[in-house]
């Protein structure tokens, strides 16, 4: 089993919290997510403990999995938000989140995006360009405010991670260029609407080394060092996120050791004591407080393989079409019997439609199974490709199952779409 202690057996039954998963079958269908309330505080509080003391701020990275109640959970413990999207921004709006505690980020803000920023006022943009920085100028302008802004640069460092979720490398779309970091601070200190408030940068996603963390952290020091001899003072460092989660035995550090690792650094470095610390941890946070509930429809034998056919699918979860993801997978009533190898599949008609490849399992038709770590890019990154309805979201605390998403209708599908006019 995978990093989720919140998930246990008991008399082989399968419980999250204290709540059998096979009753949330029952009471809200399948494929349905399951959050654990515990293990999302329990993991944003490690980080939060980590932080004690100094100054810093732990946002939430929102598109790791943006459901209202989990963003509430969080605003209600104090977090921050890293947004990507005015949509997020809603996000946290509609969830009594603080918009002084939101960082904006995203290689592609729309003028929509900035105004609707601005006209609650998030703690800092984070900005990736310099034609972005000109377009934040000019819509700050007869605000009567000035835009705050960090400047995301790109470290050039290797995450040693998966290359569609690496964004710190050069050839990356996103951040400034190292070189051209200082030029871009000038230009932004030179506007007349943005105030310059820090730098940031995000190397990439399921980093599960300290090093990387550390190499992108010296350079924005060394920069932020000959940024402020320019004459532009800085008061915050942002670090990102991307720390990752054992899926499959990985063992990323403790969440509480990378922190001190870079607070360790920071207090090194004569500028150090200067910043404040910003984070903005997504996976790391939910990533092992969800798994997905699915039933197996049939069991199907060709003559090279064995397939158990679940009700869940790529456009549930997507990552292990799309990153050849490994999410670990436990039946819900564990039986006594010959274990069978399985490729477990989804209905959708695509071979690429698997969630798990080669797992031995004593199962039968009607089973449920569980996919475990599925908190993080799981429902976020779900889709109704094939006409599937979204699946329900429940959020265990304790002994109590609350349903935080109803199951999508059918109909809400096709609701926006519009039939022919008339035949003349
Ligand atoms: C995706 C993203 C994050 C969160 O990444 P995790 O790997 O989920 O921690 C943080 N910051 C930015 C800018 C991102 O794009």
């Amino acid at each position: 089993m995978s990093n989720m202690q919140w998930c246990h057996y008991r008399n082989d039954q399968l419980l999250a919290e204290e709540v059998p998963l096979a009753s949330v079958a029952s009471e809200f269908g399948t494929p349905t997510y399951v959050y654990s309330k515990a293990a999302i505080l329990d993991a944003y509080g490690e980080f939060v403990r980590a932080a004690q003391g100094r100054r810093a701020l732990v946002c939430y990275a929102l598109k790791a999995n943006s459901n209202l109640a989990v963003i509430e959970l969080l605003a209600r413990a104090g977090a921050g938000f890293d947004i990507v999207s005015a949509g997020e921004l809603a996000r946290v709006l509609a969830a009594g989140g603080d918009p002084a505690k939101v960082v904006f980020s995203g290689v592609g803000k729309s003028e929509a995006d900035i105004r609707a920023a601005l006209a609650v006022g998030v703690r800092c943009f984070n900005v990736e360009s310099e034609p972005e920085l000109e377009r934040i100028n000019a819509l700050a302008a007869g605000t009567g405010q000035r835009a705050p802004i960090s400047l995301r640069i790109n470290p050039d460092v290797d995450a040693g991670t998966h290359p569609y979720i690496s964004t710190g490398l050069r050839e990356n779309k996103f951040g400034i260029a190292h070189e051209r970091a200082l030029d871009a601070f000038k230009l932004a200190a030179s506007l007349p609407n943005l105030e310059v408030l820090g730098i940031d940068c995000h190397i990439g996603s399921q980093i599960t080394e300290i090093a990387p963390f550390l190499a992108a952290l010296d350079k924005l020091l060394e920069l932020a060092g000959r940024i402020e001899r320019a004459g532009v003072a800085l008061q915050h460092l942002d670090l990102g996120g991307g720390l990752g989660i054992d899926y499959q035995g990985e063992q990323p550090p403790a969440r509480g050791e990378l922190l001190a690792a870079i607070f360790e650094r920071v207090a090194a470095h004569p500028l150090g004591q200067r910043y404040e610390l910003m984070f903005e941890f997504g996976r790391s946070i939910v990533g092992n407080a969800g798994l997905l509930l699915t039933r197996v429809e049939y069991l199907k034998s060709t003559p090279v393989k064995d397939f158990a056919v679940v009700d869940a699918a790529m456009n549930d979860l997507m990552r292990p079409a799309l990153y050849d993801a490994w999410h670990g997978v436990l039946p819900v009533v564990r039986r006594v019997g010959q274990k069978v190898v399985y490729d477990v599949v989804g209905p959708v008609c695509e071979s690429g439609d698997w969630l798990a490849r080669n797992r031995a399992l004593a199962i039968s038709a009607g089973d449920l199974l569980a996919i475990e770590t599925a908190g993080a890019y799981g429902m976020a990154m779900s889709s109704n490709y094939n006409s599937r309805p979204r699946a329900a979201e429940v959020l265990v605390d304790g002994r109590r199952a609350l349903l935080v998403r109803s199951r999508e209708t059918v109909e809400s599908l096709y609701a926006l779409e519009r039939r022919l006019p008339p035949e003349d």
